[in-house]
C-alpha cells in the first residue's frame, strides 16, 4: 500500500505514520526527519536545507524530490510505504506522479491552528535520541532531561511561536491545495485529530479501508 499523510505541522502526522507503519509493515518515510538528519551530519543536502528549515520555510522542491526519489528506490519500499511530510507542494505531487508512483490513499489529519500552536509550543525533543515530550501533556520525569537516554530536551528551533506561525501560513497557502489535488482523484479522506493519540489512530486505520 502506498499512502500519503497530509496535515499541518503538529497535526500528528509523524505519530500516526509510525502506527500505520507498524500495523501494515511498510516503512514510514519522513522528509522532515531525513532533512534534520542531513543537517545534523552536515551533508550537501543538509547544508542546502538548514536556513529554510530554521525559518519555517519549505526546502526547495528539487532538493526534497531528490531525497525522496532515492529513498523510495530502496528495497524496503517494494511493498509500499507511508509518506509523512511529502508532498508539500503541487509540483512535488506532480513529481511523484511523474515517477510512476500510484498512491492508494491520502489521509488528511485535521487539527485547528490554535490547537497546533498549543501543541508545538509545549513540545520538547531530546537532543540525544530524538524522543518527544510535551510540557503539559507528556512531561519528562525531570524537567529538561530525557527519560530514555538522560539527554537534554529542548524546544526545536522551528517550534518557536513565530516560526510556528510561519509554518502554518506556508501550510495553508502552499500545501493545503494538495487536498483538492487528491480529492479530485478520489483519494482523499479526512480524519479529525482527537485529544487521545489512540483515538486518532483508530480513525486513521478505519479511514484506510474506506
Ligand atoms: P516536518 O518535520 O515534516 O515539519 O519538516 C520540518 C521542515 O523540513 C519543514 O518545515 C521544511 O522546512 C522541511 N521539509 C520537510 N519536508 C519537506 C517537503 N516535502 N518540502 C519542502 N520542505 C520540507
Amino acid at each position: 500500500m502506498k499512502l500519503i499523510l497530509l496535515g499541518a505541522p503538529g497535526a500528528g502526522k509523524g505519530t500516526q505514520a509510525e502506527v500505520i507503519s507498524e500495523k501494515l509493515n511498510i516503512p514510514q518515510i519522513s522528509t522532515g526527519n531525513m532533512l534534520r538528519e542531513a543537517v545534523k551530519n552536515g551533508t550537501e543536502y543538509g547544508l542546502k536545507a538548514k536556513a529554510q528549515m530554521e525559518s519555517g520555510a519549505l526546502v526547495p522542491d528539487e532538493v526534497v524530490i531528490g531525497i525522496l526519489k532515492e529513498r523510495i528506490a530502496e528495497d524496503d519500499c517494494k511493498n509500499g510505504f507511508i509518506l509523512d511530510g511529502f508532498p508539500r507542494t503541487v509540483p512535488q505531487a506532480e513529481a511523484l506522479d511523474a515517477m510512476g508512483v500510484e498512491i492508494d490513499k491520502v489521509v488528511e489529519i485535521f487539527v485547528p491552528d490554535e490547537k497546533i500552536q498549543q501543541r508545538l509550543g509545549g513540545r520538547r525533543v531530546c537532543e540525544g535520541c530524538g524522543a518527544s515530550y510535551h510540557t503539559e501533556f507528556k512531561p519528562s520525569k525531570v524537567d529538561g532531561v530525557c527519560d530514555k537516554c538522560s539527554g537534554k530536551t529542548v524546544l526545536r528551533k522551528d517550534d518557536a511561536p513565530e516560526t510556528v506561525l510561519e509554518r502554518l501560513k506556508v501550510y495553508h497557502t502552499t500545501t493545503a491545495p494538495l487536498k483538492e489535488y487528491y480529492d479530485s482523484k478520489g483519494k482523499l479522506v479526512t480524519v479529525v485529530g482527537q485529544e487521545e493519540v489512540a483515538d486518532t489512530s483508530r480513525l486513521t486505520l478505519e479511514a484506510l479501508t474506506k
